[in-house]
């Protein structure tokens, strides 16, 4: 671990990315930036996004003011790899860890670093802390995060800063805080529970379970659809959490100057492939995540269409604060379309094991070892038609593009560098660990 964070200072200080060289810390000039990673919240969870029970009024409210990309895809289908593709703005497998992380550049130019993380496998030391002046993690939820981030803002000092914001409030168990659950689905006379979600799923996907339950799994689509209920229902309560903060940078005037991406690392699967949770495909349900930009130059461009990856939030934030993306970048700015350009599809890669795909849309091709899957994403979204065999001559271009566009490793959620016994307890609790 320390080899590697001798590197990756080393490496920013030869990107040397600043375009004004800083005097001096906090001396840099420029608009207070603000990241807020949803963990696990997939794109039609929110009402913006189409989610008919529209429970995400704040979140929705928040998109109208900025630029909402309907087609944003993440990197990887779990925490770990999608957040160090997005930090480091490349994709999982071709990331050597010596790129320089987001907050890395932004310190290096004069701002103030700082964040609040549910830690687990976005814990600081998996490298997630390098560039941050302060991180901290607990599993605390955003009822944990947003007061000490309150309480950060109080006492900060001159100068920009860059705050990174994440929550696993929609990760399983979907057992959210009253009123949440019972607002949702309140006729559901099944024998589903919110804190029954975790072992429930965990069972489904053949995983361990520590804890004692009932072992039940024979699902009714009744049951099925309360399971679903629930996560929307934390998805909810989230969403009334990002009000909270959004109304704390209102009261401190800070938020119409500030520029913010809301975002997430990978979506959930509620049997759209015949399985739940996430760590297992690169289908749509676990790839296509809500993205969110506002700023104080751009407000008011509605909703643009064309894809575009967790890949380009790190060159936007640069681009927004006046610095230029590190040469390592692959991703690349949306300020142009955020400000009204057209927009464009851009190539997008996910990886998940030894799943690889390619959207170039509106085809999107996904190889494994067992073979390849050539979906029309614009007529066929749940991905339910392969049309690999009937279009072999497109599968095979797209599939030698993937192959330039990826390296040749599995990308998977842990990486096996050490891990502290607290972290390796935190994983067990979040379930990647037994
Ligand atoms: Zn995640």
């Amino acid at each position: 671990m320390r080899s590697l964070w001798i590197a990756a200072c080393a490496a920013v200080t030869l990107a040397g990315c600043a375009k004004e060289a800083p005097s001096g810390r906090g001396a840099a000039e420029g608009p207070n930036l603000l990241l807020v990673s949803l963990d696990t919240v997939r794109a039609d969870a929110l009402g913006t996004f189409g989610n008919p029970r529209a429970l995400t009024p704040h979140l929705d409210r928040l998109a109208r003011s900025g630029v909402t990309f309907s087609n944003a895809i993440a990197q990887a289908a779990s925490t770990l790899p999608s957040h160090r593709s997005m930090f480091r703005s490349r994709v999982a497998s071709r990331s050597t860890g010596d790129e320089p992380m987001l907050a890395e550049i932004l310190r290096g130019a004069g701002w103030h670093t700082v964040a609040f993380t549910g830690g687990g496998n976005l814990s600081g030391e998996l490298g997630f802390a390098v560039g941050f002046d302060q991180w901290e993690e607990a599993d605390g939820g955003f009822d944990w995060a947003l007061p000490r981030f309150a309480a950060w803002l109080d006492a900060r000092e001159p100068g920009p800063f860059f705050a990174f914001l994440h929550t696993y409030d929609a990760h399983l168990p979907y057992d959210p805080p009253p009123p949440w659950a019972q607002r949702l689905d309140p006729d559901y006379q099944g024998w589903v529970t919110g804190a029954e979600t975790r072992p429930l799923c965990r069972t489904l996907r053949e995983l361990p379970v520590e804890e004692e339950w009932s072992g039940r799994t024979d699902l009714s689509a009744r049951d099925r659809a309360h399971v679903r209920a629930l996560y929307d229902a934390g998805v909810a309560a989230l969403d009334s959490n990002v009000a909270r903060l959004v109304r704390d940078l209102e009261s401190r005037g800070l938020f119409d100057d500030l520029v913010i991406a809301v975002m997430s690392d990978h979506g959930e699967e509620f049997w759209d492939h015949g399985s739940v949770i996430h760590s297992h495909t690169v289908y749509q349900e676990l790839v296509h995540v809500p993205l969110i930009v506002v700023s104080p130059e751009d407000r008011g461009h509605g909703v643009r269409g064309g894809v575009v990856r967790n890949l380009d939030i790190a060159p936007t934030l640069l681009d927004a604060a006046g610095l230029d993306a590190a040469p390592s970048h692959e991703g690349t700015s949306l300020r142009g379309v955020l400000r009204g350009a057209a927009d464009r599809n851009r190539p997008a890669v996910s990886e998940m094991r030894q799943a690889k795909s390619l959207i170039d849309w509106p085809w999107k091709l996904i190889a494994r070892r067992e073979g390849g899957e050539l979906y029309h994403l614009a007529d066929d979204p749940g991905e339910r038609r392969n049309l690999a065999r009937e279009l072999e001559p497109l599968a095979v271009r797209l599939g030698v593009a993937l192959g330039d566009a990826v390296a040749s490793g599995d990308v998977r959620e842990l990486s096996g560098e050490d891990m502290s016994p607290e972290l390796i307890e935190r994983l067990k609790a979040l379930g990647y660990l037994e």
